[in-house]
């Protein structure tokens, strides 16, 4: 059985999600003994070990970078080898794939961080014009930032403030954290309004906000 954060809860329900971070996580009503909740657990064992197994595979995918030949490195959600080559005029290319001159290996990381920095610089901006003239929204600007916690935020001066780091993710989960800070110029709260007006132009909106809120820590190289 796979390590499980048990919480107890003041609520009178039992729930087993994965929460942030992608660790399983069982919420129970404070007065739940500990026989109870192994026997629940030993009931639900067969989907536990396998979002167990789900979550071990993704984070294979995702796990610390090496900037060896074939290791492949996120974009749009897509995997792209990086491909050692003995000589190019361009210490970082891409086509179909991250070629990177053996000279500039040892700079590996920097080249492919400055690559994701400029892809973001192009798709964002470009997404979020897009979805503003749809619903006449109008912002001041777009920034490509280089925050690790937050993702994606907006300032009361309309700025919108992406990371650079969200270019890896799928193209849906980048239109969503446009389309959420969009909707934040007129809805400051997370208010059942705001996710209203989320779902009118995004209607699967929540499949992108479980895959961001589950795999976002991991968007790194
Ligand atoms: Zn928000």
């Amino acid at each position: 059985m796979p390590e499980i954060e048990i919480v107890r809860t003041n609520r009178k329900s039992m729930s087993l999600k994965i929460g942030s971070g992608g660790k399983l996580i069982f919420r129970v009503p404070a007065n739940t003994d500990d026989g109870t909740i192994r026997k629940i657990l030993a009931k639900n064992s067969a989907w536990i070990n396998k979002k167990s197994d789900e979550l071990a595979k993704e984070r294979q995918l995702f796990r610390a970078k090496e900037y060896v030949n074939g290791e492949g490195f996120p974009y749009l959600g897509a995997y792209y080898k990086l491909k050692v080559v003995g000589k190019q005029d361009l210490p970082i290319k891409f086509d179909r794939g991250f070629f990177i001159s053996n000279k500039a290996l040892p700079e590996a990381r920097e080249l492919i961080i400055n690559w994701y920095k400029d892809a973001a610089r192009l798709k964002i901006p470009e997404r979020v014009r897009w979805y503003a003239q749809k619903r006449r929204l109008s912002f001041n600007k777009v920034n490509i930032t280089d925050s690790r916690k937050r993702l994606a935020s907006c300032s009361p001066s309309g700025n919108l403030n992406f990371s650079w780091r969200l270019i890896m993710a799928p193209l849906g989960v980048i239109d969503y954290a446009v389309v959420h800070e969009l909707i934040h110029l007129v809805e400051k709260n997370h208010t059942k309004e705001f996710w209203a007006k989320i779902k009118l132009m995004l209607p699967d909106y929540e499949k992108h906000k479980d895959w961001l809120k589950k795999n976002g820590y991991l968007l790194d190289i």
